[in-house]
């Protein structure tokens, strides 16, 4: 067993079984073993890849979207262009080549970037050379200034708990001991106000997830857009609303068994959108649209097509590939979603709607 699948093992011995979010934190994030703090994770040679990382085309749409949203607010001297979750650095790289040459866009950016691991903010570092970057852990640091902020991605590694719902209430998926072997189980069913909402659309047996922590981290986001302006482009892969089990754990592009190796697995959940969306006050939230219907608003093709005319022979097919993998419904074009938060009576961001 890994290093950190003894460590749990030993505080399941001493404690009890723990809860899916508590194995999600520390497999992800533990100071020693977590695979955020110490795996490569990314691109081709990591054990999976993202939308920005397949091509450069997301992140100038995406960045291009937002600065039209700048320009629409009238352009303030001084804001905040922000990332969640920003991985090797890639996207915001995309985003600053593809807005360089906006006037002032440039020259009023405060950078910064939500990051927790210090492996990956070197990496970021890295990837942002010449630019001034300031690093976060969380986002409620951020300061007080209009906020235009990109997550890709992000959501996704939250640590979500799991339920199954029985006729006498909702029994929490948790982690606990066979022998010395980690297994899955289920608490004693028990009422569980935080899915009240679930009862009128799921019958017993049904699994329902929750992401305690996004709804604050929306919050956050969504009060800094309605006192200062600004926007949030959210990009990830979920359902307009949780149902069924998603858990799921991917290493060297494929995918493997949550409890094996805890903390050398990437571990993530589907996004339940409408959560983000009802935690989101004081702001106007887009209708959720998938990720290939938006990359198609904002002109994937013509860029697409632009890029084209410059490449031959194997890089052109990549691009090619790269193009249909990020739009087309069979591949991240329909599971992968998008929303974005925006201020009460302004438009949304261009590629998204609103009906109001
Ligand atoms: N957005 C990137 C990477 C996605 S992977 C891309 O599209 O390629 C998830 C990223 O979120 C990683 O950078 C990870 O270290 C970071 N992360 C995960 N949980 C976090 C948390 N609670 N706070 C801040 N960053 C977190």
């Amino acid at each position: 067993m890994s290093p950190l699948g003894e460590i749990l093992r030993r505080r399941i011995a001493q404690n009890g079984p723990i809860s899916i979010a508590d194995y999600m934190a520390e497999c992800l994030m533990h100071p020693q073993h977590g695979y955020y703090t110490t795996r490569p994770v990314f691109g081709v040679a990591g054990d999976f890849t993202t939308a920005p990382e397949i091509s450069q085309m997301f992140g100038e749409l995406l960045g291009l979207s937002l600065a039209q949203c700048w320009i629409d607010q009238g352009q303030p001297d001084r804001f905040i262009l922000a990332e969640a979750g920003p991985g090797r650095g890639t996207l915001m790289a995309d985003i600053l080549r593809a807005t360089a040459n906006i006037p002032g866009f440039h020259d009023g950016a405060e950078i910064h970037l939500i990051e927790v691991s210090k492996r990956l903010r070197k990496v970021q570092r890295a990837t942002l050379q010449g630019h001034d970057v300031t690093w976060l852990d969380t986002i409620d640091a951020l300061p007080d200034a209009p906020l235009f902020l990109v997550a890709n991605e992000f959501f996704d590694a939250l640590p979500i708990r799991q339920f199954t719902r029985d006729a006498r209430g909702w029994r929490e998926h948790q982690i606990g001991l066979d022998n010395d072997d980690l297994v899955l189980g289920l608490s004693a069913p028990a009422p569980i106000g935080l899915l009240d909402h679930r009862l009128d659309d799921t019958t017993p047996g049904d699994i329902v997830e929750v992401c305690p922590a996004a709804g604050p981290i929306i919050a956050q986001i969504a009060n800094r857009i309605s006192t200062s302006g600004g926007a949030a482009l959210i990009v990830d892969y979920g359902e307009p609303r949780s149902l069924g089990d998603t858990f799921q754990a991917v290493a060297e592009h494929q995918p493997v068994g949550v409890l094996e190796n805890p903390g050398q697995a990437d571990l993530s959940a589907h996004v339940d959108f409408e959560n983000l969306t009802k935690a989101a006050h004081g702001v106007s939230v887009s209708d959720l649209v998938p990720q290939g219907v938006l990359l198609e608003r904002l002109g994937i093709a013509q860029r697409a097509q632009h890029l084209a005319a410059n490449l031959t022979g194997a890089a052109l097919e990549s691009h090619v590939a790269a193009h249909r993998r990020l739009t087309h419904p069979d591949e991240m074009g329909t599971l992968f979603k998008a929303i974005a938060v925006f201020p009460n009576d302004l438009l949304p961001p261009p590629g998204f709607t609103h009906d109001a």
